[in-house]
């Protein structure tokens, strides 16, 4: 139980004293990103707080369906207000990260601000370092359950509203593959029937997250088709897309979402990799099940890191090198593993 009786006092003495919060989470938003600002935006707000949503960057199309999503300001549109705000403030939350490099650019913003800091999240390893006041359970299975356990923890359940329940179960939905994951625990599953029992109207949440556009179905189709590799020696796959084949299908934000894991549900595969080029990047998003550790590939070799199951890095340079470097150290990796992948 990460929300202690003190750090709940503690929680509350920085929220009392505070005339100007900003909730900010981390880069390349999603629906956990998205749904954990939401909900605790929704909560605080009821306590009359001067409250505003600073992130990097938008959310992708799929994620703008969420009540409230019009009062996020992203740094990367709306530079001198978001500057402005992180300045002013003097409480900031720190929703989802684990470190402040996770903010793109707003990092600056936040290291030289005076303001209080809470980090509530759910990656490993976090650096204690830049907040003031850490929430941080790696065990959890996403952000938006722990807002509702901080919640919980202060006696507010029935605060919850029709926009913080959505925004609590669409974080809980995208972070879980929809209860499927192993981060899923009774407690996802009691929060959920919480929710669903007062009165949270499920079915057209998943509708809204999983339909899908006549491009991203041809994207996805097409990457499956001709670029998907399986390396069976390995149990591994990936998958690339160029920016070329992207703009072909006129890709657009969030739009390979999800891909990496398509090439994780193959019979026989443990690790799947899915390589998106932009802006003469290579971002790689690394994906496994069980205890293969691929957080250590992503920083030992990618200048990332991560989950253990999901994680991410980048590689600079041309993408057949990218794919080079990746199938190169493939073997040293599954052969340091070994035990996860019998
Ligand atoms: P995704 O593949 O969805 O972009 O990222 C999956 C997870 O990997 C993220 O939730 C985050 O924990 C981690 N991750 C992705 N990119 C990076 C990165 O560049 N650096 C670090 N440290 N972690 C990353
Ligand atoms: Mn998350």
């Amino acid at each position: 139980m990460i929300f202690t009786k003190e750090k709940i006092e503690e929680f509350n003495t920085l929220l009392a004293n505070a005339k100007k919060v900003v909730i900010t989470a981390h880069k390349s938003p999603d629906g956990d990103s998205i749904g954990s600002s939401l909900a605790l935006y929704h909560y605080i707000t009821k306590e009359h707080y001067n409250v505003a949503i600073c992130h990097p960057d938008m959310a992708p199309n799929f994620l703008h369906w969420m009540l409230g999503s019009d009062q996020v300001i992203a740094h990367q549109e709306r530079e001198a207000e978001v500057v402005r705000l992180m300045d002013e403030a003097d409480l900031i939350f720190c929703l989802d990260y684990n470190s402040s490099g996770r903010i793109g650019r707003m990092d600056d913003l936040l290291s030289k601000s005076d303001a209080k800091k809470i980090m509530i999240d759910h990656h490993r390893d976090p650096a204690a370092d830049f907040v003031d006041l850490m929430f941080s359970d790696p065990q959890t299975c996403s952000t938006a359950q722990l807002i509702f356990e901080l919640m919980e923890a202060r006696n507010d359940l029935d605060k919850i509203d029709r926009e913080t329940s959505e925004a609590i179960y669409t974080g809980i939905i995208t972070d879980t593959g929809s209860f499927r994951f192993s981060s899923v625990t009774p407690k996802t599953h009691e929060i959920a029937a919480h929710l669903i029992g007062k009165g949270l109207d499920h079915a057209p949440i998943h509708e809204n997250l999983f339909t899908t556009t006549e491009n991203r179905m041809k994207l996805t189709s097409f990457a499956l088709l001709e670029k998907l590799v399986v390396v069976p020696e390995m149990q591994a796959a990936y998958i690339s897309l160029t920016q070329a084949e992207q703009k072909r299908f006129d890709a657009q934000k969030g739009d390979t979402e999800g891909l990496v894991n398509q090439a994780l549900s193959l019979e026989g595969v443990k690790m799947a990799v899915f390589f998106k080029e932009s802006d003469g990047i290579i971002k790689i998003s690394f994906r496994s099940i069980a205890a293969i550790p691929v957080n250590d590939l992503a920083r030992n070799n990618f200048h990332g890191g991560g989950h253990r199951n999901a994680s991410g890095g980048k590689y600079v340079g041309k993408m057949a090198d990218a794919i080079e470097k990746f199938v190169t150290i493939l073997p040293n990796f599954v052969e340091e593993n070994k035990l996860h992948f019998e």
